[in-house]
């Protein structure tokens, strides 16, 4: 788990460029590096203890 909340909702709220699996911030239309418009949500992670 982040340490700061609000690097834990960036964490869970960035977009995964599906073409070079850059991670692009969640309100980005294209990727920053490739330029792909393939972007999708990554996996929420949920680990309990
Ligand atoms: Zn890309």
């Amino acid at each position: 788990m982040a340490k700061f909340p609000e690097a834990e909702y960036e964490f869970n709220h960035v977009l995964i460029c599906q073409k070079c699996k850059a991670r692009n911030p969640a309100n980005a239309k294209r990727c920053r590096r490739c330029g792909s418009t393939d972007l999708r949500k990554k996996r929420k992670i949920a680990k309990k203890k």
